[in-house]
Formats: structure tokens, sequence, C-alpha cells
């Protein structure tokens, strides 16, 4: 997974895009990179690890440029597999940073090197860019709504810069996310709202799904991938089980309305044992318990810490502490957001048993994980090492080690938003070839 973020027409794009990348920074720490353009030259610098190592004021001080792109991104790659993506075509330099995955990739990179075409990256940023060159088209804007319009399927979110333009896109599908916003003058892009918010963005919107927005010197213009066809809609609900900050609004809500529904959906469905607390996993499940607690009438408490300052890369024990005042002795429900290889509970639930926890009964606000190889961007392990591909409800509980396990079913995650034929749900059902 990662996180897009983009500034055109501001002197400060330099500071700007650190701080827009800080916030979208729970999408990814693993490297990090941006383009910066001060007109007539772009300057492109990458590297791993989280934001404030990778664009620290030392790396960055002979940056200068009014416009700017940046991604985080999560998973373990080479060098020059961070994005952005850049070249240098027809007198243009273009940079392109790219979140989500084509279903047609492998179709596409053969099809391209049969054509001679030489790649640096896996990337579908440099397909993208492959394609965009083949078309011979040196409007931008019209070259890619060429290629995305017949040439590729599948789920994403991208922003492309040249010296003197900005472009931001999303599928037709609105799987991945993108909204736009203005900083007074300027147009700022990212993947989530709250990250615009952040810098003080105001008129913050949705990129509509199947919209090209291009910013130049001619102030906006936008374009449609396809103006002929309207496609389904698709949002993943990951986004709002997960990857997005709790303040973020997707799918025309926010995140965390969604997180306290599925925690209340959960209780609902849920056998509720008699218990002394609620606690969450945090931070993504603190919402989910938050509902949870209030359906369930049972206090909620703090017994888990998530230590921050932890880097990619750290055992899982030294992420979180346990506050023993609170769990010794105790009757715990815990509620969990969702569940996929059961490494990271069984972990926790060891760490709760060991600081004196009488029972443990495990809730999980979103239904298991029994489908891998999404290909719209996130990574989930093969399918033998999803747990509930292979194990029984029965099975898993006893390998974390819980009292008792419940997850949400399919049903009563899609009660918990407001248009449920608008998102996918592939990775919980089973069946890919449901995403569009
Ligand atoms: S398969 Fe799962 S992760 Fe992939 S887009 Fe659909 S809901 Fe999101």
């Amino acid at each position: 997974m990662s996180g897009l973020f983009g500034i055109y027409g501001h002197p400060d794009a330099k500071g700007l895009i650190g701080r827009g990348m800080f916030a979208l920074q729970h999408r990814g720490d693993d490297s990090a990179g941006i383009a910066i353009s001060n007109g007539k030259k772009l300057i492109v610098h990458k590297g791993f690890g989280p934001v404030k190592l990778v664009l620290s004021k030392e790396k960055t001080k002979t940056f200068h440029g009014n416009m700017a792109l940046g991604q985080v991104q999560d998973g373990f790659c080479g060098i020059e597999e961070i994005e952005p993506v850049y070249v240098s075509h027809l007198g243009q330099e273009i940079a392109i940073v790219f979140n989500g995955g084509f279903k047609n990739a492998d179709v596409l990179r053969k099809s391209l090197w049969k054509k001679g075409t030489i790649f640096r990256t896996n990337s579908e940023a440099e397909i993208i860019l492959h394609l965009l060159a083949q078309t011979r088209e040196k409007d931008l804007s019209k070259a890619l709504v060429k290629v995305l319009s017949r040439q590729v399927e599948g789920g994403y979110s991208l922003i492309l810069m040249t010296q003197d333009k900005m472009i931001a896109v999303r599928d037709q599908a609105g799987i991945r996310p993108l909204c736009s916003g203005r900083l007074n003058e300027s147009y700022v892009f990212a993947s989530e709202t709250s990250a615009l918010k952040t810098i003080g963005a105001t008129r913050i919107k949705k990129i509509i799904p199947g919209q090209i927005i291009t910013v130049s010197q001619k102030g906006q213009e936008n374009y449609a991938i396809n103006s002929n066809h309207k496609a389904k809609l698709s949002h993943c609900i990951f986004e709002l089980i997960y990857y997005s900050l709790p303040s973020s609004i997707f799918a025309n809500e926010e995140v965390s309305v969604f997180q306290r529904r599925a925690g209340i959906k959960l209780a609902q469905e849920s056998f509720i044992p008699p218990a002394d607390l609620i606690m969450s996993t945090p931070d993504s499940a603190n919402f989910n318990a938050l509902g949870f607690s209030k359906q369930a009438g049972i206090p909620i408490d703090i017994g888990l810490i998530r230590n921050h300052a932890t880097q990619p890369g750290e055992m899982l024990k030294d992420k979180f502490s346990i506050t023993e005042s609170v769990v010794r002795g105790k009757r715990i429900i815990l509620v969990d957001d969702s569940f996929v290889q059961g490494f990271t509970m069984r972990t926790i639930i060891a760490m709760l048993r060991k600081a004196g926890a009488k029972e443990i009964h495990l809730r999980i606000a979103s239904p298991p994980v029994i489908k891998s190889s999404c290909y719209c961007g996130v990574q989930f392990p093969s399918q033998k090492k999803l747990i509930a591909s292979t194990k029984t409800a029965e099975e898993i509980r006893e390998f974390i080690g819980a009292d008792t396990l419940k997850f949400l079913s399919i049903g009563g995650l899609l009660s918990c938003v407001k248009c449920p034929n608008d998102f996918c749900i592939a990775c919980f059902a089973g069946d890919h070839s449901i995403i569009p």
C-alpha cells in the first residue's frame, strides 16, 4: 500500500510535501520519494525509511521549487522501485507516483517487451510511462485518456508531474482513494482528506472515479478516462477497515463512523461473554472497540499501548506494551479490525496472558481474509499463509490462544456502509473475479 501527495503552485512546495507525506505515513513507512520542480527542471530524491529520515533538512537543503509530488510506500524493494519513477521524453521531464495495481500488468509488460521496451522496475508506474510514450501524443492529458481508457485494467490512483504541470487521476471504479483541495491559490492532491486538512487545505473533495485533473498555468482542466462509459463503483472496503485514518473521508463518509458502526454490529452478531472490560488493538481498532463497548454495555479501557517510535522490521513484541494494572486478573474482550495471518494476534494474546489476563475473548470487526493476490495494490501474504484459507475458526482460536473468537460476517460488514453495492469485498468473499 502507498500514499500519494502533490502540490502545485506554492513557494514552499518542499516544506508542504514533507508535511503532507508525513500525514500519510500510516500508509507506508518502508520508503519515501519526491520530485520537485522549479519550473525548468525536476529533482528526484528517494530513500528507505520514514519521511522524516528520507526528507531530512540536511538531505533536501538544495531543493527549491513551487510544485512537488511524493509517495510513501510499504514493502521492501530495491532503490529503483521507490517512486517517483522519472523519465525524460519529447523534451518533457515526467515523474509519476502510483497507488494500486493493474489486473493486466503482466500482459502489458510482455507486449511492451516484445516491442523492445527496457524496464528498470516492476512497477505499474513505469508501464504507464512506456504506454504514454507509445501514443506519440505530446499532450499528456490526452495521452493518459488513450492509455487508461483502452489499455489498462485495474484499481489505482496516480499523480504525474512535468516541469510545469501536474495531473491527478483516479480509476473508474474508485477502488483506490484520491482527493483534491486548495491552499489559497495552490492546488493540492492526496490519498486521504486528513493529509490535506493537516496542511490547512480548503475546498477538499474526492476526485470523482474516472476523472483526470490537470493543473497548469492555464488553471484546472478536467478530463474523463472514458466519458462514454460509467463503470460500476467498487471502493476497496479495506480503506475503511484499516488503511485510511479514522479522520479521513472515504466513499462519502468519515472512516471513524464506519469503524464505530462495525464495532456495534460485531457486538450484535457475537456471543458476548461475561467480561470486565473491552480493549482495542491500537490504533486501528480503537473506534471498533468504542462501538462494541457501547453496544455491549461493558466499559472500555486501555490495556495495550502501541509504540509509535518503532522502525520498520522491529520485533512485534517491541511494538506493543501492556498496562498490567488494567489487565491483571481481568476477563477481557479484545477487539481488532482485521485478521490476516494471526501471528500478531498470537503474540499479543501471549503478552496479555503473561501480564495476568484471566480470559481473552477475541472479536474481529471484519470477516477473515481468505483470498490473497488482490491486484489493486494490497500486498497480502500468499494464499497458504492466510490462516483462514486453511484453518477452521476453532483451529484459528487454538492457534492464537484465545478463549473464544468471533468475526463480523460479510453481511454484517456490508450493513455498515451506506451503499453496499459500491464496495469491493473480494478478499473476504474469495472471488477476485468480482473486482472490476
Ligand atoms: S480484494 Fe480486498 S484489498 Fe483488494 S480491492 Fe478488494 S477489498 Fe480491497
